[in-house]
């Protein structure tokens, strides 16, 4: 009987309990075993107790449970060849040909690599006596496929990732209650939202919420942002707006690439002569990324989780390394390594302000 096992790495995002539940309890179905590995590939790299077979009833309650109940964690170990050696011998030792990884675009372009890596890794264990051929030998062939867990839905090839509508909603729901006081009070806020390379839940979260003005890094500002925000937030205010909202994403910056911070901004529109708005700081953190996973994420998590079991289940040696993509309500399946290099690229083109090229490679198909 295989046996694959299903892993969440790098930052959690509300939805990994689905992914994991989904693959745990399709694997079973298709009469697989299940693994689970625990605290990502540290838990890979460590072994032992981090490598845990599932039954149907483990993964019982899971959907509606936030973060990721198998842990996460950032692994040093597995940047270098001795890390995932170590990994390797582990997958073979517990019988494990197949591997599902949850996780942002760091996660899946280690994913990627290890199962490159994986033939010259089975023979250096073979060659240093940590193995033998019989051992190695129904593994010579390592099969993955990457799911995206991610709240900043910052994945090229893909509508959308596990997580960023809950962290979307969460957002929205936040700023509901700072719009009750701030109403109550006249006042203004900056509301700090997550996304360094990615304005999506700062853009999304502007439109869902009415907010005065966004800040977003694919949008840098030009020099005459100051007077542009002030002029437009007057406006409103004349129109009768007994509050002010200020989106601004972590990575927002103006045209000269230098940052645009919520200080800057509260300032501003709190200066004696100029609007002089009684205004606060909001900055949400981990709100974002805690809590329970909204219906969207519940559902997308539970389909693409059963679609990564199909896509082991369906690969040959030769296939390219898949990840689950979901394209206008679609469930697809994509090569990884061109998604990892596009989201990479998009980065990239932030940092050198050529935004044209960057919404290209985001929306390439
Ligand atoms: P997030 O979107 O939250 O940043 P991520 O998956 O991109 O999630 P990373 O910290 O980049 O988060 O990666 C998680 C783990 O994946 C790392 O700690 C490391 O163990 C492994 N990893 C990331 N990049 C690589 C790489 N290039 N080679 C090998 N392993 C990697």
């Amino acid at each position: 009987r295989r046996r694959i096992a299903v892993m969440t790495s790098g930052g959690d995002s509300p939805g990994m309990n689905g992914a994991t539940r989904a693959v745990v309890r399709m694997a079973i179905e298709k009469g697989c075993e299940a693994y689970c590995i625990y605290e990502g590939y540290e838990g890979l790299v460590q072994g032992g107790k981090f490598i845990r077979k599932m039954e149907w009833s483990d993964v019982r309650g899971w959907l509606s449970e936030g973060g990721t109940l198998i842990g996460t964690a950032r692994c040093m170990a597995f940047y270098e060849r001795p890390g995932r050696l170590r990994a390797a011998k582990n997958m073979i030792l517990n019988g494990i040909d197949a591997l599902v990884i949850c996780g942002g675009d760091g996660s899946l372009t280690g994913a990627d690599k290890f199962r490159h890596e994986w033939p010259g890794l089975v023979d250096e264990l073979v060659s240093t006596g940590e193995l033998t051929t019989e051992q190695v030998e129904p593994y010579r062939h390592l099969n993955i496929v990457g799911l995206v867990g991610s709240i900043d839905n910052d994945m090229s090839g893909t509508d959308a990732t596990i997580g960023c509508f809950s962290a979307l909603g969460r957002i929205c729901e936040m700023v509901d209650y700072i719009e009750a006081t701030a109403s109550s009070h006249s006042r203004a806020f900056v509301i700090e939202v997550m996304g360094r390379h990615c304005g999506w839940l700062a853009l999304m979260a502007g439109v869902a919420t009415g907010a005065d003005f966004v800040f977003i890094p694919e949008k840098p500002r030009a020099d005459n942002w100051k007077e542009e925000m002030c002029t437009i937030v007057a406006r409103h205010r004349q129109l009768g707006k007994r509050k002010t909202i200020v989106i601004v994403a972590e990575g927002a910056h103006d045209q000269h690439g230098n940052k645009i911070s919520p200080e800057q901004i509260k300032d501003l529109l709190a200066d004696k002569n100029g609007l002089a708005l009684d205004t606060r700081i909001t900055t949400l953190g981990h709100v974002q990324r805690g809590g329970t996973a909204c219906a969207y994420d519940r559902y997308l998590s539970t389909l693409q989780g059963v679609e990564a079991v199909n896509a082991v289940l369906d690969a040959t040696p030769t296939t390219p390394t898949p990840f689950i993509a979901i394209n206008e309500n679609k469930i697809t399946r994509k090569p990884l390594v061109q998604a990892v290099e596009d989201t990479k690229e998009v980065a990239k083109a932030i940092e050198a302000q050529d935004f044209d090229r960057a919404m290209s490679l985001r929306d390439t198909e």
